[in-house]
């Protein structure tokens, strides 16, 4: 059950936020070299890895798809990411979550590409303060892309939702465990196609559609970030 705590003062959160603000973004991409591709993602003390390891023969066979390459992905948390250890291993979250970041991300791959094929995408939460699904399909396109995974688009993520009655985005796990509602939100930015929306909590119908307006707006941004990052990729590389 949430409780509802005072989250706003004066206009400002907790850290010192406007409402429609989101905590410093930082990219990285390369980061694991043994990877195919890898990338970091941090929303301010939320930080995601992803590694990419793919498209690869899949073993055994009999799970190989004659049509398709299959699209595996992993989500963890460190039992050090949060301030109550986690028991390792994965658990009831960390399937779903799994499965929603391979949803958000296959509607950019060309799976079709790779017939008998797999790609496995690992993304791991370091650190978890709020808004760690959303921080991993970041990581996660911008691994892709390191790898050099043909894509329609990047996905771009971020979590909006309501607190102590405000209208917000990119929560803290303070503000995500006592809010009204929250919504997790990812999308082809080019492509203007959604492909992950989860929410938690009531909203009217106004507020939902200024919700969905945050979180495109937000994920605009974080859009520019990531190709900001590719492109400085490439620059090395010449
Ligand atoms: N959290 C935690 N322990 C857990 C799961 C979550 O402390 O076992 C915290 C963590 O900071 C996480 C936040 O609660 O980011 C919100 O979790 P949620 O399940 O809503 O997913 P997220 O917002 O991380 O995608």
């Amino acid at each position: 059950m949430k409780t509802r705590e005072k989250l706003i003062v004066d206009g400002k959160r907790l850290d010192g936020r406007l409402p429609e603000q989101l905590r410093t973004i930082e990219m990285k991409t390369g980061v694991v070299t043994r990877a195919n591709g890898s990338a970091l993602m941090k929303f301010g003390n939320t930080i995601a890895i992803a590694s990419v390891h793919g498209p690869r023969a899949l073993f055994p066979r009999h799970l190989q798809e004659s049509e398709t390459c299959l699209l595996r992905c992993r989500y963890n948390m460190a039992p050090f990411s949060v301030d109550e250890r986690k028991s390792p291993g994965p658990d009831r979250r960390s399937v779903e979550l799994s499965k929603v970041i391979r949803l958000a991300l296959e509607p950019t791959l060309f799976l079709e590409d790779f017939p008998r094929a797999t790609i496995d995408v690992y993304v791991e939460i370091l650190q978890a303060d709020g808004s760690t699904r959303v921080a991993g399909i970041n990581a996660a396109s911008l691994a892709l892309a390191d790898a050099g995974i043909p894509m329609r688009d990047l996905v771009a993520a971020c979590s909006v939702g309501k607190i102590s009655g405000t209208l917000v985005v990119d929560l803290t796990a303070d503000e995500d465990n006592n809010s009204e509602a929250d919504l997790a939100f990812a999308m082809l930015p080019s492509k203007k196609k959604i492909t992950l929306l989860q929410m938690d909590g009531i909203l009217t119908k106004e507020e939902l559609n200024k919700l969905l307006k945050l979180a495109k707006d937000s994920c605009e941004k974080v859009y520019e970030t990531q190709k900001k990052v590719l492109k400085e990729k490439y620059k090395r590389v010449e």
